[in-house]
């Protein structure tokens, strides 16, 4: 569920990117509300750091790519986006961080929704001592499949 879609009604995008962020505890910063709006301004999104960085280019932000990183990491930190590692180097992150899983398209470097269901999980470890299992998180990843 995105907190964009309780709180956009007759609102511009920039005023719907400062609610989120309040909504969210943190101080409005330019860098912040440029990003939110970004971000929350449309469905869903999966998004690297390096493609936001370049939609900031696009909208004529003047942001360095450290900040982009930095904001994304401040934004999950905050519960607004969820992180989808797909290996040691690369991260995406996602608008919508109820629990679901994701493909990655490993040729297009993609990656798309899985439902939460669609994935049954038979047998998972106890959890170490003194934890709980907050939740299971998969990549399944995917490449075209040539004749
Ligand atoms: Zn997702």
């Amino acid at each position: 569920m995105s907190l964009l879609a309780e709180s956009t009604s007759g609102m511009t995008h920039r005023a719907c990117a400062a609610a989120i962020l309040r909504m969210a505890g943190l101080r409005q910063t330019r860098q912040r509300v440029i990003l939110a709006e970004l971000l929350f301004s449309s469905a869903h999104r999966h998004v690297s750091a390096e493609e936001l960085y370049q939609d900031a280019l696009e909208a004529d932000a003047d942001l360095s790519l450290s900040t982009v990183y930095n904001t994304l990491k401040q934004f999950r930190q905050a519960g607004l986006l969820r992180e989808i590692a797909i290996d040691s180097v690369c991260s995406y992150f996602d608008t919508d961080t109820s629990d679901h899983h994701h493909f990655f398209l490993e040729e297009k470097k993609q990656v798309i929704d899985i439902p939460a269901g669609a994935i049954a999980i038979d047998r998972l470890p106890s959890a170490p001592q003194g934890m709980t299992v907050t939740h299971v998180d998969d990549v399944v990843h995917v490449r075209e499949q040539h004749a």
